[in-house]
């Protein structure tokens, strides 16, 4: 009962990568390259494993990127030719690349580090992959004409490799879908659809992550323009609650998202965000355990997974590991208080 997880990503070592950057560049290429990555996922494990979590994620330590780490292994995409885009709404530019032929995989994606993560963790493990309507999302689209098109293209992609994620041993299969709170009436309508192709055959749990972002300027602009009470969630929790999915990632502590939303997800495992992101303030263990006291109300508890409310990728690497800690010793508090 409230067995802690993370959202999917953890800042990168500053031997590995830039640090405090979404997009950071690499400190090493190559085979150098590839071990850095691995060590670093090492690293991340066992911080994990030492916090208490009892679902322990690769961090996402082997990606610049969480799309474009999957895009990179996608034929059809020109990456040589980036054009700038308004993203999410136009929250924010971004060069994407562009999708000129039909999408074809080239192979695995994830193979190294989902095994090196099932070799060295015996906690269950989580691998994360952008969600199809996100991914649509952060390309520019030559070809297709039609976003439900090209989501579903890409759903059968990552569809591919998430069953062979499976095979390699993952318990816990995860989409991350930000879009799905911009694009709220087409996330209802065909961007859980286009996640259910994406998980067709699955017999891991499925999961989708729904945020606000992580704690960057421009998202936190935009947050000051969602209003005293953030209902986005509203309308796509119902299609969710209907559908195949079996684990929803929401922001609650430190967000306007109105708990009571919660209760729209119906039978499904929800995600509770116990830990803010976008503030480096660490939460006490106490501060976390009330944030489930206060979700409880809406969601059972055997059903309730302590979370993060997105990645934590930008943050300081000590601000991070203190925030594992504080998850991990709230939801053992939380069990203490609230397990019988
Ligand atoms: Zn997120």
């Amino acid at each position: 009962m409230f067995d802690p997880a993370i959202a999917g990503s953890l800042p990168k070592p500053a031997w590995l990568a830039e640090t405090e950057k979404l997009w950071p560049q690499w400190r090493a290429e190559g085979e150098a390259l590839a071990t850095a990555k691995l060590d670093a996922t090492l690293l991340w494990i066992k911080l994990q494993e030492e916090a208490g979590l009892a679902v322990v994620g690769d961090g996402e330590q082997s990606r610049q990127h969480f799309v474009h780490g999957f895009l990179e292994q996608v034929d059809g995409i020109d990456f040589a030719h980036k054009v700038e885009m308004g993203i999410r709404a136009d929250r924010y530019k971004a060069m994407v690349p562009q999708v000129v032929a039909p999408l074809v995989l080239k192979g695995r994606v994830h193979e190294a580090e989902a095994r090196f993560l099932r070799a060295h963790t015996d906690r269950r493990i989580k691998f994360t992959l952008p969600g199809p309507m996100t991914i649509v999302d952060t390309v520019a689209d030559r070809r297709y004409g039609d976003r439900v098109e090209m989501a579903m293209a890409f759903a059968e992609l990552l569809n591919r490799e998430a069953l062979a994620l499976q095979a390699d041993g993952v318990d816990i299969v995860q989409f991350d879908e930000p879009a799905f709170n911009v694009y709220m009436a087409e996330a209802a309508d065909w961007g859980v659809k286009a996640l259910e192709r994406a998980t067709q055959g699955l017999t891991c749990k499925t999961a989708v992550h729904i945020c606000y972002g992580y704690g960057i300027p421009a998202n936190l602009d935009w947050k000051k323009t969602l209003g005293e009470q953030w209902r986005q969630y509203e309308q796509v929790f119902p299609a969710l609650a209907k559908s195949s999915i079996d684990q929803v990632s929401l922001e609650c502590y430190h967000s306007h998202v109105p708990p009571d939303l919660m209760a729209l997800l119906g039978d499904k495992e929800v995600m509770v965000g116990v830990i803010d992101v976008a503030s480096d303030q660490v939460e006490t263990p106490e501060e976390v355990a009330e944030t489930i006291g206060r979700a409880l109300q809406f969601v059972a508890r055997e059903r309730l997974i302590p979370c993060t409310n997105c990645g934590l990728a930008p943050m300081r690497r000590e601000v991070a590991e203190a925030k594992l800690r504080a998850l991990g010793a709230g939801a053992a508090l939380a069990r203490s208080r609230y397990g019988s």
